[in-house]
């Protein structure tokens, strides 16, 4: 077998001299295979560089990013605490109003229903146990849900209250010293030695006014034997009231009046020595002290 070549014939610039080179076609394949190689593992380094770069670039992304969670974190710990104060703070203050509310003494006599809750689940001891962080978010979000719940039922019972206190005779109908008290007394006619006065009588000038001593419906307002002239008002849940020896009526009967309303105008009707008011509060129709509803000290 003949030994095949290949022959490369090179001209230099600006010379005579030709430089032959002489290869066995076996060098020429082998040279094709090294170079051939060669590319494939240029390219191969020329990849994995490109995607090392990459990674490089994104580290330094990532780390940044990084840092940044953190400042972030640490705000959101600064907030979270700040917010956890401040729910602290609402606690209390919602403890203290359901205090004042739970220790009132006119709610307490409003109330008879008996206070349940509790829990519908049923949760495993361990979970119980389970480490939880004072900043938990949904500790945080279950106390604000408690929180608005008893806010909740507090803001029901502040309206009850105010409710059952605009229907319940809590003021003065007139300002004025107290003539005679409720229970026994001296007969002030002197026809027998001792009655029982069922209300107070209060002294006043002749034509001032008298006040409605809560909201309710006038079912009454006419002359009635000893009372004179005399205004009946129906304050619901059983409580009326009546103000007599009035001058003249002002509300008219079966119209609702509100705390506070001008209803009449002190006199003398009926059977009394001098310009007062007798102002009775009953119960059941049970005549009652009404000092019981008014303010101490006045
Ligand atoms: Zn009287």
């Amino acid at each position: 077998m003949t030994k095949r070549f290949y022959t490369f014939i090179i001209v230099p610039n600006a010379s005579s001299r030709l430089h032959k080179l002489r290869l066995p076609i076996q060098v020429m394949y082998i040279l094709a295979a090294i170079g051939a190689i060669s590319f494939f593992v240029a390219v191969a380094l020329g990849f994995s560089f490109t995607k090392m770069a990459f990674k490089v670039a994104d580290y330094n992304s990532l780390q940044a990013e990084n840092t940044e969670l953190k400042v972030e974190k640490k705000n959101l710990e600064v907030s979270t605490k700040k917010l956890s104060t401040k729910l602290s703070d609402l606690e209390t203050l919602s403890a203290k109003l359901t205090a004042l509310i739970e220790n009132d003494e006119f709610l307490k006599k409003q109330r008879g229903k008996n206070s349940v809750g509790g829990t519908k689940t049923d949760y495993p001891t361990a979970d119980i146990l389970k480490e939880i962080s004072e900043l938990d978010i949904n500790v945080l979000k279950d106390r604000a849900n408690d929180l608005e719940n008893n806010l909740t039922l507090l803001q029901q019972k502040a309206e009850k209250h105010a409710l059952a206190r605009r229907y319940t005779p809590t003021i003065w109908p007139l300002k004025g010293p107290i003539g005679s008290g409720f229970g026994v007394r001296q007969d002030p006619f002197r026809t027998s030695d001792s009655e029982t006065h069922l209300g107070l009588d209060i002294q006043g000038m002749f034509g001032a006014p008298v006040h409605a001593p809560a909201d309710g419906v006038v079912i009454f307002a006419a002359r009635k034997s000893d009372y004179g002239n005399l205004i009946i008002i129906d304050h619901g849940n059983g409580v009326t009231t009546r103000l007599g020896h009035l001058s003249r009526f002002r509300a008219q009967l079966g119209r609702a009046v509100t705390k506070g309303e001008v209803v009449g105008y002190v006199g003398m009707t009926g059977r009394t020595t001098g310009p007062h008011l007798h102002y009775e509060v009953r119960l059941n129709d049970r005549p009652l002290n009404p000092r019981k509803y008014l303010p101490e000290g006045e």
